[in-house]
């Protein structure tokens, strides 16, 4: 793949979390072709080891590792692999999320004469909380395990928020206030660790296709949703992104050259959704 920047990131040992899945697997990728050492993470072990096969076969680095975010133990077994087998960590992007149906409103606004759908009165705590955990507290769990390896050294975290951090969109409450706390806390962060010479910034992500909002963009047999047709019209460029479109902003803030002086940013990615006021 032609990548859209050339950064050296040559041996360093790169942890990524959710890398079996759409976004993140082309991000590993990316890192490897840079010349880091991948670890691919991922709650679905065969998603990893695909992965991790892809990079190994055209000759670059990688070890796929098989963890669960949310498990405190699972990520201290995978933290002994990666030092064991590729060294300390240097770079961690935090992956691993998305939505879920029961964080998720069937209706975007409450209308009394609807019966017989999930409105916000049915949501189930549980399953917002389930969605808080996946995207906040992962990231923060992942965080406390493999950055304490870059203390004493350097070191680079990149989480992945989302548009609706910015702006809640409809019948997603759970995951618009869990990627919120994901852009929170990358500021959060970034001020704490700045005197450790670690950087921390967020890219977010505007409309991409992928496993965990197919669903909701595209009926069973392949159609547009009318959800879809209002996310490209809210879309100044008027199209869903493709993975490989995000690799600039994403190889931009892990050049410890030109992103020196850049920690605590959360950047758009997103053809002018967080832009346009629809007007
Ligand atoms: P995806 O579903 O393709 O990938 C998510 C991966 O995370 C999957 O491989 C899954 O197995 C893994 N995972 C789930 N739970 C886990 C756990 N407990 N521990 C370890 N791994 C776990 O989705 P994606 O769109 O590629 O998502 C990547 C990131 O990008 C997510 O944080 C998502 O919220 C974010 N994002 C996506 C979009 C989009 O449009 N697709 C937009 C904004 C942000």
């Amino acid at each position: 793949m032609k990548l859209p920047l050339n950064v050296n990131l040559k041996d360093k040992v790169t942890v990524i979390t959710g890398a079996g899945g759409v976004l993140c697997s082309a991000f590993a990728e990316a890192l490897a072709q840079c010349g880091a050492k991948v670890a691919v993470l991922d709650i679905n072990a065969e998603a990893a080891q695909k992965v991790a096969d892809r990079i190994t076969e055209k000759g670059d680095t990688a070890i796929a590792v098989p963890v669960n975010c949310l498990d405190a133990e699972s990520l201290k077994a995978a933290h002994a692999i990666v030092a064991e087998k590729l060294g300390p960590c240097d770079i961690l992007i935090n992956g691993a999320g998305g939505n879920n149906p029961r964080g998720t409103t069937d209706d975007e606004q409450f209308d009394a004469a609807v019966e017989g759908i999930k409105t916000f009165f049915d949501l189930d705590p549980a399953g917002v909380r389930f969605v808080f955990d996946l995207n906040v507290i992962a990231a923060l769990m992942t965080t406390q395990v493999f950055a304490r390896d870059m203390i004493g050294r350097s070191g680079n975290i990149l989480n992945i928020s989302s548009m609706n951090a910015f702006r809640p969109l409809t019948k997603i409450p759970a995951y618009s206030g869990a990627k919120a706390a994901v852009s929170n806390f990358t500021q959060w962060l970034a001020t704490y660790l700045a005197k450790s010479g670690i950087r921390v910034n967020a890219i977010a992500p505007g409309f991409f296709v992928t496993n965990q909002n197919r669903a909701l963009l595209f009926t069973e047999d392949g159609k547009p949703t009318a959800r879809t047709g209002k996310i490209l019209a809210a879309t100044p460029m008027n199209r869903f992104g493709e993975a490989d479109e995000l690799l600039g902003a994403f190889l931009f803030l892990l050049d410890d050259g030109a992103a020196s002086f850049i920690t605590g940013v959360v950047l758009p990615v997103d053809g002018g959704f967080s832009a346009y006021s629809g007007v």
